[in-house]
């Protein structure tokens, strides 16, 4: 599933390829992948140019010059080609939903094979609505060592279950999730508010560096993302815990475990990420 540095790389290669465009027509071939009626939709895309290409967390957002913003959920496979005019023959969208064309012959594709991601044209008002709803942006000034201390304070989830909800914090999935909590020494199950200072501080170091070396190295392609280009990311080799089930930790070379809880996957390293508990024995071994 694309999460921020994925979906900032695709925002990245689009720029160049779609702002400006006009769109002359929409096409739909899977109206399952919009978020409102088939008619709706095309009738606020149509006739509009595309302002700007922007991130807000993990959705990829097209800025329409009428106000309304196209706002798109990738979900687990949904990708977004451009298509220049005349078309290059060897990019072809495997899994069209939707097709964007534009005055000048040039086509935005929306792709996705497994179709669990989502289209939809807001206003201005409930674009608003949406982003508030949203947590901080991890790479923003917004988000403080600070702020990250409060939100963990106030809550008794397991810090992967934190780290995974967007209205706390914008853009990280369970790939960043596990590489985060591992470069900061946390156990993913370990309670929010049971984090000690200084494993939250170094955990907010970690988010951040980790999401921009990500971002650098293009994202990570687990199964089916690509960028822009067609092309697959290049930080998949230099994950720490994540997919690395039995190979040994980049750390200390204990085994890297993979644990399910909530229905999905965490990897960790047991020695580098122990799971503490709150009730330490006070000095003296009198309890
Ligand atoms: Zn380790």
């Amino acid at each position: 599933m694309p999460e921020l540095p994925e979906a900032e790389t695709i925002v990245r290669g689009l720029r160049p390829e779609v702002v400006g465009e006009t769109v002359r027509r929409v096409e739909v071939v899977h109206e399952d992948v919009l978020r409102q009626p088939r008619r709706a939709f095309a009738d606020r895309v149509r006739h509009t140019a595309l302002d700007a290409v922007e991130r807000r967390g993990k959705n990829v957002v097209l800025v329409l010059d009428s106000g309304d913003r196209l706002v798109v959920n990738l979900g687990m496979t949904g990708r977004l080609l451009p298509f220049p005019a005349p078309p290059v023959a060897s990019r072809r969208p495997t899994h069209p939903a939707v097709r964007l064309r534009f005055e000048d012959g040039g086509v935005l594709v929306y792709d996705d094979m497994r179709r669990f991601g989502a289209l939809e044209v807001l206003d201005a008002e409930a674009w608003s609505e949406r982003d508030e709803a949203l947590g901080p942006e991890p790479l923003s000034d917004d988000f403080t060592p600070q702020i990250l201390a409060r939100g963990l304070a106030a809550s008794r989830s397991p810090l992967r279950s934190w780290l995974l909800d967007q209205r706390r914090l914008a853009g990280v999935g369970n790939i960043y999730a596990s590489e985060a909590a591992w470069a900061a020494g946390v156990h993913p199950r370990q309670p929010a508010r049971e984090i000690p200072a200084p494993a939250v501080k170094r955990l907010h170091g970690a988010i951040r560096r980790i999401l921009a070396q990500a971002i650098e190295g293009g994202g990570t392609t687990i199964r089916d993302y690509r960028n822009a280009r067609g092309e697959a990311g290049e930080f998949g080799g230099r994950l720490a815990v994540y997919g690395r089930e039995g190979e040994p930790c980049r750390s200390c070379g204990t085994t890297v475990e993979r644990i399910v809880f909530s229905n999905r996957s965490a990897f960790l390293c047991p020695a580098c990420q122990p799971l503490r508990n709150p009730r330490r024995r006070s000095k003296g071994g009198r309890s």
